[in-house]
């Protein structure tokens, strides 16, 4: 295989993305189509809500419209193939770069200008990320633009996707380069044992881009800004106050500007947290509303979700490398010589270590999906404590229908939720409305 080859995949790939860009469908007005989309209702619909959990829960789910059920499905569903795809496109990938000799040939030709082994790593893991992105650019077309695009969940144009893509594909080009450079002092230095000290050195730099990324990363796609607003600040602060939560600023960004998604998060660590609310759930929702999804943000906060995250990413890591250290040992023994790898720390076999660190986190993702899940079932109850407003928070959850499944399977949910389901998320609210004999 030559690297003309490369060449022609590229451009192919270039046309390619041109067309699914322009045969996008034009989401015009995908707020009020999808707020339509659930029956709005008053206060004499609540006061008639059953005390029953079940059936308060059926009541809610019965305002989300067949259509709209059947698309979140679809939009849902299909996201749990794009996860297949993904991989297989991304070990596609791989091959051609493998059998291609490329990264080969950029190894050899910056060794002899270089003396200097980690910046030829560095150096030669940019150039790979650049490949595999433009190589895969009509999947994140697909994805990211026009899929988006078709379910009426995205609020960018093509330029401004496009741009922003850019600015996203740039941050993490440069940061996937510093961090395999890194890591592959690891796997020269420490020989047999890199693996440890491989996932010692993700886990630190998860650690700093947890730090960075709210005063640094998000502000260049969003623009964030102290709520001032006192309906809504002071119910939430005093929320804050009471369950002894020292962050004393509350933020809102445009996320409009993307998408009609209703969310809002408490990120960063040692310090740097903070709420911060997107301007959706703003504009959507009811000061319960807001003040029972913030509850739950509190609950992250207070139970130290982020750290305890951090740690259980940090395990799957570990094993995830020493799986990677099996394979790569493995895969360059057959392949290497054939593919001019010298061995496992030789940069040139890097394709070869993102495709099986690829597939063991793509069958982790059931694992991945229950740590996190979990933890938003925690939230979900400290949440509905804290607030005291079961109805705000179903009224949410529902909301949340717009681009996830609503009512899936056990198993389903397994092994493809990072949040609970909709459905379960409601019943828990209706399941403490009635045992708390609340309204
Ligand atoms: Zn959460």
């Amino acid at each position: 295989m030559s690297k003309k080859l490369i060449w022609i995949v590229i451009t192919l790939s270039f046309i390619f993305s041109i067309l699914i860009a322009f045969t996008a469908p034009v989401s015009q007005g995908a707020t009020s189509r999808a707020t339509a989309q659930i029956a709005p209702v008053d206060d004499a619909w609540r006061a008639a809500l059953p005390r029953d959990p079940e059936a308060a829960t059926t009541a809610y789910m019965a305002r989300i419209s067949p259509a709209a059920k059947a698309r979140s499905d679809a939009y849902f569903e299909g996201g749990y193939w794009l996860q297949l795809v993904d991989l297989i496109v991304g070990i596609a990938a791989a091959v051609i770069l493998l059998r291609s000799k490329v990264l080969v040939g950029f190894r050899d030709w910056l060794a002899a200008k270089l003396r200097v082994q980690w910046l030829i790593d560095t150096a030669t893991a940019i150039v790979y990320s650049c490949l595999i992105s433009l190589i895969t650019f009509p999947l994140m077309v697909y994805e990211g633009y026009y899929r988006e695009h078709f379910y009426g969940l995205s609020n960018l144009n093509a330029v401004d996707w496009f741009m922003e893509n850019m600015l996203m594909l740039s941050i993490s080009t440069i940061g996937m380069g510093i961090a395999i450079g890194m890591l592959y002092i690891a796997l020269r230095r420490t020989r047999s044992s890199w693996w440890i000290w491989g996932a010692g050195i993700a886990i630190s730099l998860i650690g700093v881009l947890m730090l960075l990324s709210p005063t640094y990363i998000d502000p260049l796609f969003n623009t964030y800004k102290p709520i001032a607003d006192a309906r809504i600040k002071d119910p939430v602060m005093a929320m804050m106050r009471a369950n002894g939560v020292p962050i004393d600023n509350l933020y809102q960004f445009d996320a409009s500007k993307q998408s009609n998604r209703v969310s809002a998060n408490v990120s960063g660590i040692f310090g740097s947290a903070a709420v911060r609310m997107n301007d959706n759930l703003l504009k959507s929702s009811t000061i319960s509303e807001i003040k029972a999804v913030l509850g739950h943000e509190l609950g992250h906060y207070t139970m130290n979700h982020i750290y305890k995250g951090w740690m259980e990413i940090g395990i799957v890591l570990v094993i995830g490398f020493a799986f990677v250290k099996w394979a790569l040992d493995w895969s360059i023994e057959k392949w290497g010589s054939a593919l001019g790898i010298k061995d496992y720390a030789d940069i040139a076999g890097l394709p070869l270590f993102i495709v099986w660190f690829s597939v063991f986190m793509f069958i982790a993702t059931p694992i991945n999906n229950t740590l996190i899940r979990t933890q938003e079932v925690e939230a979900d109850i400290f949440g509905l404590n804290a607030s005291a407003e079961p109805l705000g928070f179903a009224e949410a959850m529902l909301k949340l229908t717009q681009y996830r499944k609503s009512n899936p399977g056990d198993v389903e949910e397994l092994m493809f939720f990072d949040h609970p389901s909709p459905r379960k998320r409601i019943y828990s609210a209706m399941r403490w409305r009635a045992e708390q004999q609340k309204p």
